[in-house]
């Protein structure tokens, strides 16, 4: 079961022909994270073809307009759609009075529930049987989050089939484990007793856990204490990269990072991959800022709005 990321819209603070407001979508299973909510989001899921109906949480990392304008004009696109399930909103203090003004004023009657989460402290915001979603603070020029979306080692031990590690049916026939209840026992990880008195452990059949995959979004933000830690060994860091390495004390004013400092974080944290976003609408083509960040971490892309990632299971499962 692949994760598949999907960039809405990868501009900072102002949008360009080719890029939107920051949005970046998460489709897992039958579900939907988004992170940062830009203008023009819900027109973007059209022509991405993300639907509106799903489960759905949205993660606001800070409340400057680029990050959050979106949300109104979704909310009411997916009410005129009759959206019925509830929508998770969380973002820092302060979201859930936008939400409550932007509904008294406009007035839009909407045919689902919305639920506010404001978060105030770090930590694990919610936990679902599969993953989890963690926040830190930031360090940009007002209260900001950095979000990890992390999926839980899938071991034979703590899950059902088929979250558990690989099993091995040829392993089971040679050890002349009888098809049927017994194989599936093995797979949740007990041990059984077979008819001729032998004891079969699960780990015999059943290879490791699987350590599940992580995907970590920093938000707007400089380069700061604790986030390596926070982002290590992400599959996927999609970072901050509003100006160029010549501009690193404008970005650091405004509360930015410059390719070589997400590059340089990447490295550190171990990341597989490293997504250059929030581009600063100066770069027509930002080849320049990929090059940057390529000769400090290799594995590096360019965020574009419609870009579309997989992330595989280890081993392709
Ligand atoms: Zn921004
Ligand atoms: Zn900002």
């Amino acid at each position: 079961m692949s994760i598949r990321v999907i960039f809405l819209g990868t501009a900072g603070s102002v949008p360009t022909p080719e890029r939107s407001l920051p949005a970046i979508l998460v489709q897992r299973k039958a579900e939907q994270i988004m992170f940062d909510c830009g203008e023009g989001v819900q027109r973007q899921m059209i022509m991405a073809k993300t639907g509106f109906h799903r489960k759905m949480k949205i993660f606001i990392s800070h409340l400057h307009g680029d990050h959050v304008l979106g949300l109104p004009g979704l909310l009411q696109t997916m009410a005129l759609l009759n959206r019925e399930r509830k929508l998770e909103v969380y973002g820092p203090v302060g979201i859930r009075r936008f939400v409550e003004a932007i509904k008294e004023t406009i007035q839009f009657v909407l045919t689902f529930p919305v639920e506010i989460h404001e978060v105030e402290g770090a930590g694990v915001l919610c936990e679902e049987e599969e993953y989890v979603v963690q926040a830190v603070w930031a360090n940009h020029v007002i209260p900001s989050l950095a979000y990890a979306l992390v999926e839980k080692p899938r071991s034979g031990k703590f899950y059902e089939k088929p979250r558990s590690g690989k099993f091995y049916p040829e392993k089971a026939k040679a050890l002349e484990i009888p098809e049927g209840p017994l194989w599936s026992k093995l797979q949740r990880g007990h041990k059984v007793k077979l008819p001729d008195g032998r004891v079969i452990k699960s780990e015999q059949v059943v290879g490791p856990s699987r350590p599940g995959r992580k995907i970590v979004y920093t938000g707007d933000t400089r380069p700061f204490k604790g986030f390596v830690k926070f982002a290590a060994g992400a599959d996927l860091l999609i970072h901050d990269a509003t100006f160029d390495d010549g501009l690193a004390e404008k970005a650091e004013e405004d509360g930015h990072s410059t390719p070589s400092q997400a590059a340089e974080t990447a490295r550190k944290a171990e990341a597989n991959q490293l997504i250059l976003t929030h581009f600063s609408a100066r770069y027509g083509d930002t080849s320049e800022l990929l090059k940057q960040a390529r000769k400090i971490f290799k594995n590096t892309l360019a965020a574009e709005d419609f870009m579309k990632l997989e992330i595989p299971l280890l081993n392709g499962q």
